[in-house]
């Protein structure tokens, strides 16, 4: 399981054959999807992925709102966590596949991964905790965001017991079983 980027460091004693997903840009990075400069920390962190492929629910929730910022997030999902007083915001889809309102479980399908809005041509999720509801900050504007990975139990494994009792992440990109020998 180390090939999983934020584990937790008491993660569910499941085994984990999946790759990591690529992540292409963390959280207060100073360098882009494209792997260019930003001028201004990076206020989510992006996950690299094909263009069509399922953007995932990366915890329980409900559909807070559906973004639509063509300079910015572009086409994008709002959840809410309520429990926690968090919400997630997925940005650069190619679509979406759920409404305002509706409940959503870990690891259900929301959208398609994209290049909308600032994606820079490179297909990702930018993946922003929130702990306001959000609609994605731009590069330098960090106020009420929180990273990610320092509450993400790494790749969403249908079965797997998730905790209950904190906010854990799951990724909002499908990982593929790791190839053998790698
Ligand atoms: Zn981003």
């Amino acid at each position: 399981m180390g090939l999983c980027l934020g584990l937790l460091s008491a993660p569910v004693a499941v085994a984990q054959n999946l790759g990591a997903p690529v992540i292409l840009s963390p959280y207060r990075s100073l360098h882009g999807a494209d792997n260019r400069p930003r001028r201004l920390p990076h206020a989510g962190v992006d996950f690299g992925g094909p263009v069509g492929s399922p953007v995932l629910a990366a915890a329980d929730g409900t559909v807070s709102r559906i973004i639509e910022w063509p300079m910015g997030c572009g086409l994008g999902v709002l959840l809410e966590h309520r429990r926690f007083k968090r919400w997630t915001a997925y940005c650069h889809l190619l679509g979406v596949t759920v409404r305002k309102g509706q409940s959503v479980s870990r690891g259900e399908q929301i959208g398609m991964v994209g290049t909308s809005g600032g994606a820079s041509y490179v297909p990702h999720v930018h993946l922003e905790v929130c702990t306001l509801a959000c609609s994605s900050h731009s590069d330098g504007d960090l106020t009420g965001t929180e990273d990610p990975l320092e509450v993400a139990a790494g790749c969403f494994e249908a079965g797997r017991a998730y905790p209950a009792d904190r906010f854990v992440l799951t990724f909002p990109v499908a990982c593929l079983p790791r190839a053998r020998g790698r």
